[in-house]
């Protein structure tokens, strides 16, 4: 049990009526600001973001855009047409630009496709990012294919095999390394998969969480996008967002076959990007950017590596594999996920994402993203000072009775 004065008890149905109203994701930033100003938000580890890549970001944007004044383009001229930005991507990704369709953030491209190409069946891993079932239409059934707490929640890929060939469904959706609990599945089994199951019309693979995946300790980029003209079922969603850190500006891209791209574009989607996604994609495909985020990248990972070897020495909580820039938490019996994230909200200003809500996790969690060095040193401190606290009272307790 977590103890919580009156005051501040107020303040956790506070933040579980946000939570409520905000459906399946997490209230924003900017609605905690608004809505929650008696707590003072110090670190957002509850946004999966790479916080240097902003940085970066915004180096380029301030030297590039304000301060040449090229702001005003920004604003009073329609960016280009989707294909138009798709082709700026295409030498950058060695990607032929037919098989690109760029998406106002990677929830459009979930969308489009869902709802546009899948018919009959679905089969969906969970736990998992909640779109892609909320998104399937009426009519269309979904097969949740249940990630077992005994394997970490990791993809068995035979048995998932052995599930697809049974049900036969249209699509099937990967999220790679998936997103709430970092699982990652290496990119020869992913390939194993697209031999298996040719009959499948559509292998989501969504690799939002891709740039933070390796294999060997080169720290390569692992990404499927060069498969796509191999797998013609092949569809690979990519959400800017988080690698770097630019959810704010709503970009992401698809790569699939060109009669897809061509039948989304017939049905809209024409200046579906803003301005300043244009900027940022045209900056992605630079050399010179590329070169600077590379260098970012490769020291997220490895703080990142280092936080979660921190985190598995924390006692009493269990800390689940990832390939990704956040942890999923199984809390220790006793304690609510709601009681502990408000009472780190509270006491200490970290955002950190109550788990308890996603389908397919049995037991009390949280999801924590890595940030700066400096920031997940104040978290880990804050997580041992919450759990000492709250343990040391039970002993208190115990000894009591
Ligand atoms: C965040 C996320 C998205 C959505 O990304 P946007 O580009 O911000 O729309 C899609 N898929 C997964 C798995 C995500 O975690």
């Amino acid at each position: 049990m977590i103890d919580f004065t009156p005051a501040e008890r107020r303040i956790v149905r506070k933040m579980e009526r946000l939570k409520a109203e905000a459906g399946s994701h997490s209230p924003s930033i900017f609605t905690l600001r608004q809505k929650l100003s008696e707590v003072e938000i110090r670190v957002d580890a509850c946004f999966l973001s790479n916080p240097y890549a902003t940085e970066l970001f915004i180096e380029y944007f301030n030297r590039e855009i304000l301060e040449t004044g090229r702001m005003r383009d920004l604003m009073e001229c329609y960016p280009s047409q989707n294909q138009v930005i798709a082709e700026t991507l295409a030498e950058f990704l060695r990607v032929d630009r037919r098989n690109i369709f760029i998406g106002n953030g990677a929830i459009e491209i979930i969308q489009a496709v869902i709802h546009n190409f899948t018919k009959r069946k679905v089969i969906i891993n969970i736990p998992t990012f909640s779109s892609y079932y909320e998104y399937v239409k009426d009519g269309v059934e979904v097969i949740y294919n249940v990630l077992h707490k005994e394997d970490n929640y990791e993809l068995d890929v035979d048995s998932y095999i052995d599930l697809v060939k049974e049900h036969r469904p249209d699509t099937i959706v990967l999220i790679n390394p998936n997103n709430p609990n970092g699982a990652y599945t290496r990119v020869s089994a992913i390939r194993r998969i697209l031999e298996e199951v040719p009959f499948v019309d559509q292998v989501i693979v969504d690799e939002s969480f891709i740039h933070f995946a390796y294999e060997d300790d080169t720290y390569g980029l692992m990404s499927l996008s060069h498969l796509a003209a191999e797998y013609p079922n092949l569809v690979v969603v990519k959400s800017m967002s988080k690698d770097f850190g630019v959810a704010g500006i709503r970009a992401g891209y698809g790569i699939m076959s060109e009669s897809r791209v061509q039948s989304l574009l017939r049905n809209g989607y024409l200046w579906n990007s803003n301005g300043l996604a244009e900027y940022f994609f045209r900056l992605y495909a630079r050399a010179d950017f590329a070169f600077r985020y590379e260098e970012v990248r490769v020291k997220y990972i490895l703080e990142n590596l280092q936080f979660i070897e921190q985190l598995k020495q924390v006692e009493g909580i269990k800390v689940y594999p990832s390939m990704a820039n956040f942890v999923l938490i199984e809390l220790p019996a006793g304690i609510r996920s709601a009681d502990f994230v408000a009472k780190l909200l509270i006491t200490y200003g970290i955002y950190v994402r109550v788990c308890d809500d996603k389908i397919g996790l049995d037991g009390q969690f949280i999801r924590l993203a890595s940030r700066s060095s400096t920031e997940n040193r104040y978290i880990l401190q804050s997580i041992n000072a919450c759990l000492n606290f709250t343990l040391t009272k039970e002993l208190v307790n115990e000894q009591v009775d």
